[in-house]
């Protein structure tokens, strides 16, 4: 079946606030949400109206959770391949299961982009000490390790300044399959942020300007600039190409650096992200929305900006407990994502400004 008209049961995967969101959105077009979570609920428990808890390497769970549903998703990429696989058959999974394969796994995703005619940092795969070794010879300092799997804000990753780091790196890294990325030049980082429907269409939302703090997204800021701006149009030829290899059906963000020579590829989320959350305001239509548009095959929104400007900033950790005070600004939409412990380096929720 291509289509799901509103009425269906739309099963996410991930429970977190990217469910939340997506869950909102759903619910607004008249569907109902299913999270699959191995937590008993979460930020998504808000927002859904079944909840089943179940480990992501369950293929049994996974096979009936999928039974249940009428189309599946995602919010989160660290689902275990071969369970993923016990669904690919039926073309029930949106985006397909090869899209999440390619964007869970840092060497294969890099290849692949590479492949494709993308710009990336030079790297080189690490399965152990010797070939770590052999990649600094090659690539040089600084460089950065980072796990192929499970990194996330920043987490999985280490710095190289000498190749005297190499063991410390390795071991802190728990020794994982890995790759050795050198380090780019860069004075900006972007997102390139498009939705691909069932039929083929692709629209885009404006790409922000987004800068990181320890490693986690602080701000994502429209609009993101002339630097950023003279990237865009190569680094969106490239997420396009990206789109249709996979025949993708969602919404997908590539994150680049904009490098001296061009948009430099970082990497891949095969789902609505971080750095689109100001489209809940700041455009025509959410990223949330049309990725539920998108996987149930019907027409996609409008991605306009709708102001002159727009500013997200992440609420990390403490940051949440101001919300009174970003509430007595009138111009703040304020999101929380339910979250009981304000943990340092927590995603507790995000704060959007238009400038009309
Ligand atoms: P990542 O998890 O790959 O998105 O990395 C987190 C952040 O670390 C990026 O947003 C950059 O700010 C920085 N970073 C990652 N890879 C590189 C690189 N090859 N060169 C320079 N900075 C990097």
């Amino acid at each position: 079946m291509s289509s799901f008209p509103p009425g269906s049961v739309i099963g996410i995967l991930g429970g977190g606030q990217l469910g939340r969101m997506l869950g909102v959105a759903a619910a607004q077009l008249g569907y109902a949400v299913h999270i699959y979570a191995p937590e008993a609920n979460g930020p998504a428990s808000d927002a859904s109206r079944f909840w089943t808890q179940g480990r992501y390497d369950d293929g049994d769970a996974l096979s009936t959770f999928a039974a249940s549903v009428d189309v599946l998703t995602y919010e989160f990429e660290n689902v275990d391949g071969r369970a993923m696989q016990a669904l690919s058959g039926s073309g029930l999974v949106r985006p397909s299961v090869d899209a999440l394969r390619i964007a869970q796994d840092r060497l294969k995703e890099k290849n692949y982009v590479a492949d494709l005619g993308g710009r990336t940092a030079p790297f080189a795969a690490v399965d152990s000490l010797d070939d770590l070794k052999a990649a600094l010879a090659t690539i040089g300092t600084p460089a950065i390790l980072k796990t192929n799997r499970f990194g996330y804000d920043g987490k999985g990753q280490v710095r190289l300044y000498d190749a005297a780091d190499a063991e410390a790196a390795w071991s802190a890294i728990g020794e994982a399959p890995a790759i050795l990325e050198g380090f780019v030049q860069f004075d900006q980082e972007f997102s390139v942020l498009l939705v691909r429907g069932f039929d083929g269409d692709i629209r885009f939302w404006d790409s922000p300007a987004n800068v990181h703090v320890d490693g986690i997204l602080d701000t994502s800021t429209l609009p993101a600039g002339p630097v950023i701006t003279a990237q865009v149009e190569e680094a969106r030829a490239l997420a396009a190409k990206v789109a249709e290899a996979l025949d993708y059906v969602g919404v997908l963000t590539l994150e680049f650096f904009a490098g001296a020579e061009g948009p430099v590829f970082n990497e891949m989320a095969p789902r609505v992200h971080n750095s689109g959350h100001w489209t809940i305001e700041g455009a025509v239509t959410s990223q949330f929305e049309n990725h539920i548009r998108a996987v149930c095959g019907l027409p996609l929104g409008d991605t306009g900006l709708v102001a002159q400007g727009v500013t997200m900033r992440n609420l990390i950790g403490e940051d949440a407990l101001g919300w009174q005070v970003i509430l007595e600004d009138p111009a703040n939409h304020l999101h929380l994502y339910g979250k009981k412990e304000a943990r340092a380096g927590r995603k507790m929720g995000h704060v959007t400004r238009l400038e009309p």
